[in-house]
């Protein structure tokens, strides 16, 4: 009998438990044993229990576990829960719990070991892998990396600081002491959450929001369904060669298709003059801007496996020039979140300053940006995860690293291969051990959101059972 054990069991863990036990490839009953923290064993971090006021960005009609569609709003109608167009992020995490309960509850060799994972030892001669927790260890035929995202940045190195929040969630624990003057470093999708849950629920007169760029994510617009005439996948597969694809003929192919359905190539390029400008285009604009989100969501799936076959050149090419466009219209926020951020911004409860320049603390957190110099008493850190493992402090990504277990993908993540395998600076691509999710962000582009992680650990699971079958 195979030993498998799952490190992490938010969205990637339990799907690919599920995938696990259903597959034909896997005989009997797998003992399968999943690693993670009680309070987000089931739930992964984005949907642990946590404010009402965080919200999916998703539409919830969108957002399933199982594969069918519907999944998640037919578990709230089944719990007499409201089904909203976005609902809170702690009710996907009630249902993901539940799913991922039901498996475990109907496979007896499925195992939820409530203990975080801190070092791998690889036995190249049995192929084996010994996971260590703090209190014991025991050792697999296949491993799964299923972990998320690393540990928060600390861009201005106020790590440790009295009243400097390193990482804001769960926001009702970390930010429920916050008082006076509080700034935000970031406007992305946490910086948002931080900012609701302040303001909606402690009552906050006024907020901060300070950032370098200034930009936000988009505003979700209406939604569409195309019929995709040219980004097809035997258009792609005809650029192969020599195993790679240029990159100027996918955006060549990306502007065709932006043509053949009519999204004006200037609306992928706009950038209106502030934030806030930026939120009211978009809120005014809904029709046009949804139209080219939804085109971007719909070729996500292709395009992530194109991302796979260009060239180190491309692939930096690719992200100093295209990917913050993609990134700006990929994860939009809900229109309703928009319109009270324009509401708090004009009513001066939200004060959006670009052009950040650096913090430091002097008693208070100083603040100095193209407009001026701020004072604040609190400072949240929501700039996001750290993407180099070489500068994650986390035990097993540390030990690894120094195992030379794993190794830096070059856009930041792991390496794997495209059957998501691991590949080790140390013995080469490693049978038995694979990852997915932010760790391999590298080489799965964009495809971090629960639909695109469920497709993608199927095929994962397809590929490692058929060694064992
Ligand atoms: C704030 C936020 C909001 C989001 N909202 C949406 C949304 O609305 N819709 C959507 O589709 N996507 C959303 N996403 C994207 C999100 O990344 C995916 O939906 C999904 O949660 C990723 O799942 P995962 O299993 O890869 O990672 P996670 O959900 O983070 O799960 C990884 C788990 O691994 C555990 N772990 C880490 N290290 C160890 C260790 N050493 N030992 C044991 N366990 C460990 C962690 O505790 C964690 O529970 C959001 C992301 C964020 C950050």
């Amino acid at each position: 009998m195979v030993k498998i054990a799952v490190i992490g069991g938010g969205v990637a863990g339990i799907s690919i438990t599920r995938h696990l036990v259903s597959h034909p490839g896997a005989a009997g009953d797998p003992e399968i044993d999943i690693y993670d923290a009680a309070e987000q064993m089931g739930r992964g971090k984005p949907y642990i229990e946590d404010s009402g006021h965080l919200l999916l960005n998703i539409p919830s009609e969108e957002m399933t576990l199982t594969g069918s569609p519907d999944g998640f709003v037919d578990w709230l109608k089944t719990q007499s829960l409201p089904v909203c167009d976005y609902n809170p992020r702690k009710d996907f995490g009630a249902y993901s719990r539940e799913v991922f309960q039901s498996l475990a509850d109907s496979h007896g060799g499925i195992r939820a070991v409530h203990e975080q994972i801190v070092d791998i030892i690889y036995d190249a001669e049995e192929i084996s892998y010994t996971v260590h927790t703090k209190t014991h260890d025991k050792k697999y035929d296949l491993v799964f990396l299923a972990m998320g995202q690393m540990n928060y940045r600390d861009p201005y190195g106020l790590k440790g600081t009295e009243k400097y929040v390193f990482n804001p969630y769960p926001v009702n624990a970390r930010l429920d002491e916050a008082e006076g003057k509080i700034g935000i470093i970031g406007t992305g999708l946490s910086a948002i959450d931080c900012v609701r849950y302040l303001i909606l629920e402690r009552g906050m007169d006024q907020v901060h929001l300070f950032s370098r760029s200034g930009d936000m994510p988009s505003v979700r617009g209406e939604t569409h369904h195309f019929e995709i005439r040219h980004f097809t996948e035997e258009a792609v597969e005809s650029y192969i060669k020599d195993d790679l694809i240029p990159l100027d003929k996918i955006i060549a192919l990306f502007k065709k298709e932006m043509d053949a359905q009519n999204i004006e190539e200037s609306l992928f390029y706009r950038h209106p003059e502030s934030t806030l400008e930026d939120l009211k285009h978009d809120i005014a604009n809904s029709a046009e801007v949804g139209k080219l989100q939804y085109l971007i969501i719909a070729l996500n799936p292709l395009f992530s496996r194109i991302f796979t076959y260009l060239s180190l050149t491309d692939k930096k090419i690719f992200m100093e020039e295209v990917h913050p466009y993609i990134d700006k219209n990929h994860s939009p926020m809900p229109i309703r979140v928009a319109r009270q951020l324009v509401e708090w911004a004009e009513s001066g409860r939200v004060a959006i300053v670009d052009g950040m320049k650096d913090v430091h603390h002097e008693g208070s957190f100083i603040v100095e940006s193209d407009s001026g110099v701020y004072d604040m008493d609190w400072m949240i850190n929501a700039t996001g995860p750290e993407k180099d493992i070489l500068k994650d402090e986390s035990p097993l990504i540390s030990n690894m690293v120094d195992r030379m277990l794993i190794g830096p993908g070059s856009l930041g993540g792991i390496l794997v291969d495209r059957a998501h395998r691991v590949i080790s600076p140390r013995y080469g691509t490693l049978r038995g051990m694979y990852a997915i999710g932010h760790l391999t962000f590298d080489s799965d582009y964009l495809s971090n959101s629960v639909n695109i992680i469920v497709e993608n650990t199927k095929l994962m699971i397809d590929g490692a059972l058929k060694q064992y079958s």
